[in-house]
């Protein structure tokens, strides 16, 4: 009975480090695609993901098209690193958004530059700094507020971020970027790529009159496709 016990439990652990292996592998993969397209550049960004007994981060400094899966830094609830390389400075942003958002799998924070480019503009509204361009934009960010701006390395930001992340899994932040979390790797890269594809639409429309969607068809297309 004890050597079955055992082997359960040595099946379960296997188990979990595959899965551990396959979502590291799926961490860098994104990393390699993020980085050719350009959505962030030199060893800006990072991403994250849950795991069993904890959560995988990208390392400080590295560049997302070079990252090692060995080298992945593994952290606990408290934000300590278990094992890995030391965690990107930002790791205060994902365990903010991870702490308010239990269902959500995975974050994704990247120094896009349309993004950016939207959240240095005077005119934005910072309750919701996007206008609903397209449907698209509505399924997969709904809205997104500006947190404001704090010094790199202040912890002031992951307080803010935690006030907003309970409301809404997207968020700007001011003269930084996007931080995006989802209910899996797929789904906060997707809705990172929408977001950036917005904000890029935006900035080619300015000057232009523009025909946003109504806020019935918002509002019918959020009923149908809840965001985040
Ligand atoms: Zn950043």
């Amino acid at each position: 009975m004890l050597a079955l016990g055992r082997r359960r439990l040595q099946d379960a652990a296997a188990r979990s480090a595959m899965k551990e292996n396959l979502l590291r592998d799926e961490i860098c993969e994104l990393g390699r695609s993020i980085f050719a397209r350009g959505l962030t550049h030199g060893s800006t960004g990072n991403i994250s993901a849950r795991c069993d007994e904890g959560w995988l981060l990208t390392p400080t400094g590295s560049n997302l098209g070079r990252l090692d899966p060995a080298r992945l830094s593994k952290l606990d609830w408290q934000g300590r690193l278990v094992s890995g390389d030391a965690p990107s400075k930002e790791s205060f942003l994902h365990l903010a958004m991870y702490q308010e958002r239990e269902r959500n799998q995975a974050v994704v924070h990247l120094h896009a530059t349309h993004s950016v480019a939207v959240s240095v503009l005077e005119e934005i509204d910072p309750a919701d700094v996007l206008p609903p361009l397209t449907a698209y934009y509505v399924m997969r960010i709904g809205s997104l507020p500006l947190v404001p701006y704090y010094a790199p390395g202040d912890l002031q930001l992951a307080a803010a971020v935690r006030g907003f992340a309970g409301k809404h899994h997207a968020l700007l932040l001011a003269n930084h970027g996007p931080v995006v979390a989802g209910s899996s790797l797929a789904a906060a890269a997707d809705a990172m790529e929408e977001l950036e594809a917005t904000a890029r639409l935006y900035l080619l429309l300015q000057g232009r009159r523009v025909r946003a969607l109504t806020p019935e068809q918002v509002d019918a297309v959020g009923r149908r496709y809840p965001a985040g």
